[in-house]
């Protein structure tokens, strides 16, 4: 399951916060309590990077995630940069339809 955290700003008393969910949802302003404000931006938090002592942790959020994003480890890396390229490389990941090859491979 996808985890995000939107982001919302009230255009009637310009304040703004964010709130975590695994859809995107309206939320009424905190501040003067106006209704279905939409997010204008949402962070992807489903696998998120976390220190722990010298290590670097990776957590992706549970598949049966809804209320809380129930986190669990997935791997420890020894620097964030390599904890970060796990990530990026984990997102681009496609989802639908297999990487395509290569053609001149199949030639050679
Ligand atoms: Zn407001």
């Amino acid at each position: 399951m996808p985890w995000f955290r939107h982001h919302y700003s009230c255009q009637a008393c310009d304040g703004s916060w964010f709130a975590e969910a695994a859809v995107v949802v309206e939320s009424d302003c905190p501040f003067c309590a106006a209704r279905d404000v939409f997010a204008y931006k949402s962070d992807d938090r489903t696998l998120i990077v976390e220190r722990e002592g010298a290590a670097f942790v990776v957590f992706e959020a549970a598949k049966s995630a809804r209320a809380e994003p129930g986190y669990r480890q997935r791997k420890r890396f020894a620097t964030r940069a390599k904890a970060n390229a796990f990530v990026a490389a984990r997102r681009r990941k496609p989802t639908s339809r297999p990487a395509p090859r290569a053609r001149s491979a199949r030639s050679a």
